[in-house]
């Protein structure tokens, strides 16, 4: 393979790599946003969750300003690249489905939903090349019901009813996390293994075999009858470790020790050998 000067990926391409099957991740439209840090938090927000294309409509403090940058904690990309506008109805021309973001209920008949249904229907529209946008309000005001006439569908990040107005860089990150996570396949639950991994079975049995033999040895399995079911409850609490070669050298050390005493002499074992008799 021939090695090319170094090309530098964008931002905006790594996010679309990132946010797996994430086609047409919505632009993220700040109504007249009043301080340049809640605009710097705004696109750290985005960045967190793979959205890139921040639209600022008559922001009232500079969003290139030092605060507002460094708010943004690496994000000073998005905010270089961000674009202005007068008027919402600029800021959302080229967009087909706009979803207005607010905290309270309004007074009028329209579709409000949950940030996580709202990022299923995005992921959806998405997927068939719709254009999307998510409008942010004012931090003091929120926006106005013509802002919210401009759009198809209210969200709602459902929350205390007794205060659930959240800070403008929160609402984006809760909104554009569902829309993260809606396109998250990987795991839920994973062990970290630091470069090992679980033993095999049979290096596994090894074990049991030795511990078992030297708790019937000792007097703690002289339960003949209930032995079984006490094999299968240590075998069960072992198996729930997911023990690694080494952890499992370790167990056979100190059964060994515990045995035998700190002794030169004392049987030797290693895993994935034969085990010597004691
Ligand atoms: N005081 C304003 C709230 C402004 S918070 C009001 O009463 O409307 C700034 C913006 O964050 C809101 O305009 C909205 O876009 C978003 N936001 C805040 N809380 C939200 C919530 N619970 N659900 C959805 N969006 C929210």
């Amino acid at each position: 393979m021939t090695r090319g000067p170094r090309q530098s990926t964008s931002y905006a391409d790594k996010a679309r790599l990132v946010a797996k099957a994430g086609k047409n991740p919505p632009a993220v439209i700040l109504v007249e946003p009043q301080l340049g840090e809640n605009i710097g938090t705004a696109a750290r927000a985005m960045m967190n969750c793979g959205l890139s294309d921040l639209r600022l409509v008559n922001p009232q403090q500079d969003w290139l300003s030092e605060k507002a940058v460094g708010a943004s904690s690496g994000a000073g990309e998005i905010l270089e690249q961000a674009r202005k506008f007068a008027t919402v109805e600029e800021a959302i021309a080229d967009l087909e489905v706009i979803y207005a973001t607010t905290a309270r209920r309004r007074e009028m008949v329209k579709t409000v939903m949950t940030a996580r249904n709202a990022a299923a229907d995005m992921r959806a529209r998405g997927e068939t090349g719709q254009r999307l946008g998510l409008l942010f309000g004012r931090e003091r005001s929120g926006l106005t019901n013509h802002e919210i006439g401009l759009a198809n569908t209210l969200v709602e990040v459902p929350l205390n009813p007794e205060h659930s107005s959240l800070n403008l860089a929160q609402a984006v990150l809760i909104v554009g996390y569902e829309w993260f996570q809606a396109g998250y396949d990987g795991p839920e639950q994973m062990m970290t293994f630091n470069r090992t991994k679980p033993v095999t079975k049979e290096l596994l049995q090894e074990l049991f075999d030795h511990l078992e033999k030297e708790l019937i040895l000792c007097g703690f399995l002289r339960n003949e009858e209930k032995r079984p079911s006490m094999i299968v409850n240590i075998r069960n609490m072992l198996q729930r470790a997911e023990l690694t070669l080494q952890e499992v050298r370790t167990l056979h050390g100190m059964i060994v020790e515990l045995r035998y005493g700190r002794r030169d002499d004392r049987p030797q074992r290693q895993p994935g050998r034969k085990a010597d008799e004691a």
